[in-house]
């Protein structure tokens, strides 16, 4: 038995290889980016084998690094971005076309024709999720639709489909495992969330042969053995989750009603459900948090398109900051937001709004308006916007949520964490490590190999960096609150507004 385990976190830019000591820290790092692909307009492709060589290349730099070799790790866990969609050629090992990234468009008039059949509320049943580009079935079927004679062969067997984990483990293991974990599988919208199985309605209505689908399985569990080459001697592949359900786990939200809210560029909250899927009233997806031992956990997710890129347009358009952490000076530099409120609505608003027309406004401002007001507004609407989520799964829940993990880089201001305890009435704790999707892929690994006895033994690591209790009397967050709304109402009147 190693004493390290190594996670692969494969993200949309970059792949990356974090090597975790037992009790979580990093003992090294690797990490490379890769190319991104624009064909057309709103088109996004990445080269599959160039995320293949790049993923290899930093695993082996960040065993270097430690002076490490194959001996001394225990398993691999591998995170990665979900949606992104790979067809390859069975015999050759190549793919058949570039990977369609989760962020590409190319295919919603596919998802637009689905949703004029009525085929909304079956998928939504089944899947948990709302029609939409961004999942793969539907770029699997453009792939299929697009690429010469490749519906044939698909249905010969010759070839095989994958997200990026799948892809990943049969490269890895010399194409002797074609395997989907269901945390993946969940965000195909091919794959029925309570049977755990790929769904022959969907499949059909997409001319999708099933030959070509991996097996889907638990979260933790074998994946395989890495080929001798890769690392000199064979490694173990024990966990596989997406992103944004590795973090869920990282953040150790083994329990129903738990909730973590990842603080980057937008803003990922993901709530544990339990044992069954909850479906929402606020256009929120439902999806398979894990499958571990046995049992599968479902989970509610929501996100907020704007968040960290709201700090970054300050900094970078409206130039009032320098740099995003001193963000969190300027807003502690006034008492209050001196009534400005900011809607950072960039690109329309989401859940549980969804107006796509709407557009961001900056309102309430006076002529003693300063620009740490402004900043100040501006890290408040993001913690108004998570709590508008928050509020949305606790409906969809049935009752409060007492407490939220939160990760991401903007989770570091600790004026946004305070305003958010405040706003939403709710204990924030956040980990010493906020690196929670790699983590997550750690934590599956080791519980599969035998490294962690149980999930016991992975809440004793977990330390607290800090805490944050709401601190403000409930008459203010209401007024406070209110206050948003009404601004988020003014947003959505003007998006309605077609001469505006
Ligand atoms: P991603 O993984 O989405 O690229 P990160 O988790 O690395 O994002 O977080 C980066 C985002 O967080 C950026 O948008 C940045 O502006 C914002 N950010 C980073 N540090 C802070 C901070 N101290 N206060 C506010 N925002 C921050």
């Amino acid at each position: 038995m190693g004493e390290y385990i190594m996670t692969l976190d494969e993200g949309t830019t970059s792949a990356r290889c974090i090597i975790y000591d037992r009790v979580g820290n990093a003992v090294s790092v690797g990490q490379r980016e890769f190319k991104q692909i624009f064909p057309h307009d709103g088109w996004v492709e990445h080269d599959a084998m160039e995320i293949y060589s790049t993923q290899m290349a930093v695993a082996q730099e960040a065993l270097l690094k430690a002076s490490l070799t194959y001996r001394d790790i225990d398993c691999i866990g591998i995170t990665n971005q979900r949606e992104t969609t790979i067809v390859w050629d069975k015999e050759t090992g190549r793919p058949i076309y570039n990977a369609i990234v989760w962020q590409c468009r190319r295919t919603a008039d596919i998802a637009e024709w689905l949703r004029n059949q009525g085929y909304s509320d079956m998928i939504r049943e089944k899947t948990g999720l709302i029609i939409d580009a961004y999942f793969s079935a539907t770029k699997l079927k453009w792939i299929l639709d697009h690429v010469d004679g490749a519906r044939e062969k698909a249905k010969r067997g010759e070839l095989l489909f994958g997200t990026v984990e799948t892809w990943l483990i049969w490269k890895m293991t010399g194409g002797v495992k074609h395997l989907t974990d269901y945390s993946n599988a969940a965000r195909t919208m091919m794959f029925n969330i309570s049977t755990l199985d790929w769904d022959d309605e969907i499949l059909s209505i997409l001319d999708i042969p099933r030959a070509m689908l991996p097996e889907p399985v638990s979260c933790a569990g074998d994946f395989g053995e890495t080929i001798f080459e890769l690392f000199g001697g064979k490694l173990h592949i024990t966990g596989a989750a997406g992103d944004q359900q590795a973090a869920l786990f990282g953040e150790a939200c083994f329990n129903e009603g738990e909730i973590k809210s990842t603080y980057g560029t937008g803003n990922f909250l993901l709530l544990n459900t339990g044992n069954k899927p909850v479906y929402s009233s606020s256009g929120l997806l439902t999806t398979i948090a894990w499958g571990l031992n046995g049992e599968v956990k479902y989970a509610l997710e929501g996100s907020v398109f704007v968040c960290g890129a709201a700090i970054q347009w300050l900094r970078d358009n409206l130039q009032m900051i320098k740099k995003s952490s001193i963000s969190e000076n300027f807003a502690s530099k006034v008492p209050d937001s001196d009534g400005v409120v900011v809607v950072p609505a960039f690109t329309g608003l989401g859940a549980p709004y969804w107006e796509p027309d709407a557009r961001g406004a900056i309102l309430g401002i006076k002529r003693s308006t300063k620009k740490e007001h402004v900043v100040r507004a501006t890290l408040e609407s993001i913690a108004f916007q998570s709590d508008d989520l928050i509020k949305a799964m606790e409906k969809d829940l049935g009752r409060k949520i007492t407490d939220l993990k939160v990760d991401g880089g903007a989770s570091l201001n600790n004026f946004l964490m305070q305003n958010q305890a405040d706003i939403s009435d709710i204990h924030i704790v956040r980990h010493k490590s906020i690196e929670s999707t790699s983590l997550g892929a750690a934590y599956l690994a080791g519980l599969a190999s035998g490294y962690y006895k149980s999930i016991e033994d992975i809440i004793e690591i977990k330390d607290i960096d800090k805490e944050f209790y709401p601190a403000i009397e409930d008459e203010d967050r209401q007024r406070a609150k209110a206050k948003w709304h009404r601004a988020v109402d003014a947003v959505l009147a003007l998006a309605e507004d077609e001469e505006f």
